[in-house]
């Protein structure tokens, strides 16, 4: 950027609201590094939520063909104006990105994009979890995220760290940690150090699947994480414990198995014997 964020700010009158989450970057080089680590090319368009101050938006606008930005805070707009202004290529949205729908959105975007974000904290989960279900031409997203939520989003099945939405991000791609920042590359910090997870989305894995019954499964089997998931699908499913076994020996999983140790491809199977079966909630 042009002139120091600080500066920047006191010309507009502006200080940030937490509220926001606005932590901003500023270091170049990493601004670099994170789109690099995007792999946003001149035949990319790019959808960045959360402008901010433009300093991504900028790095964006010089590497990929198009950017739409949506940023929440309308008092950025003229100093958006000052720092992204002079590219013809970035069209910036004001509004809450969590109020557009998602098809809007792809419209606006126009084909095929990547989704570059340093989210707020407040809306990681909501907002991977609206994309992953229901995004149809996203390729990529590249999000700074708390380095705890990074490491749930790129967990292995049978850790800790493996949850409802590592398995969501498995059902359409894969995710991976490309970049660990820490709290003190922000302005203000914040009280966490953050990484920058990759989450590939790999255009027709498991097509023909309903992923509405997969994912009532993984909700059900998380819902007490600690349960087995005979006991899990014996509540929600209302079935003896004999059928809720049989369920999972025929989709080839052990009956003592807990939601954590199932991959994405189990719990294909498993919906796929509910189906075949017609079981019902
Ligand atoms: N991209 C900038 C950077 O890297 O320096 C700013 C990142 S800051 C962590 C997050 C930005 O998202 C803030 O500018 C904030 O106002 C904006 N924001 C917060 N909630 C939003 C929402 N629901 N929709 C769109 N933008 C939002």
């Amino acid at each position: 950027m042009e002139k120091p964020l600080k500066l920047l700010l006191a010309q507009h009158g502006l200080n940030l609201k937490k509220a926001y989450g606005q932590n901003f970057l500023t270091d170049e080089n990493l601004l670099a590094d994170i789109v690099e680590k995007a792999g946003v090319t001149q035949n990319d368009t790019v959808l960045e939520i959360g402008c901010g101050a433009g300093a991504l938006t900028r790095v964006l606008a010089t590497s990929a063909k198009k950017v739409v930005g949506y940023e929440i805070d309308q008092r950025l707009k003229p100093l958006l104006k000052e720092t992204v202004g002079e590219f013809s290529n970035v069209e910036i949205v004001f509004g809450d990105i969590m109020k557009q729908k998602i098809a809007e959105v792809e419209n606006k975007l126009g084909g095929e994009y990547v989704m570059v974000a340093n989210l707020p904290y407040y809306i990681t989960t909501p907002i991977i979890m609206q994309f992953i279900e229901n995004a149809k031409n996203i390729k990529a997203m590249v999000i700074m995220v708390q380095e705890e939520v990074a490491y749930r989003l790129s967990a292995k099945a049978s850790t800790s760290d493996y949850g409802a939405i590592t398995v969501a991000i498995n059902l359409r791609g894969k995710a991976e940690v490309v970049l660990r920042v820490p709290r003190d590359k922000f302005t203000p910090p914040p009280n966490v150090d953050s990484a920058v997870v990759k989450i590939e989305i790999e255009k027709d894995k498991f097509s023909g699947v309903d992923f509405s019954v997969v994912r009532d499964i993984v909700r059900c089997g998380f819902q007490s994480r600690r349960k087995m998931l005979v006991n899990n699908l014996m509540n929600v499913y209302k079935l003896s414990r004999a059928d809720a076994e049989k369920w999972l020996i025929d989709s080839g999983v052990e009956t003592t198995v807990r939601a954590e140790n199932l991959t994405a491809e189990d719990y294909i199977r498993l919906s796929e014997y509910l189906l075949k079966k017609s079981i019902k909630k």
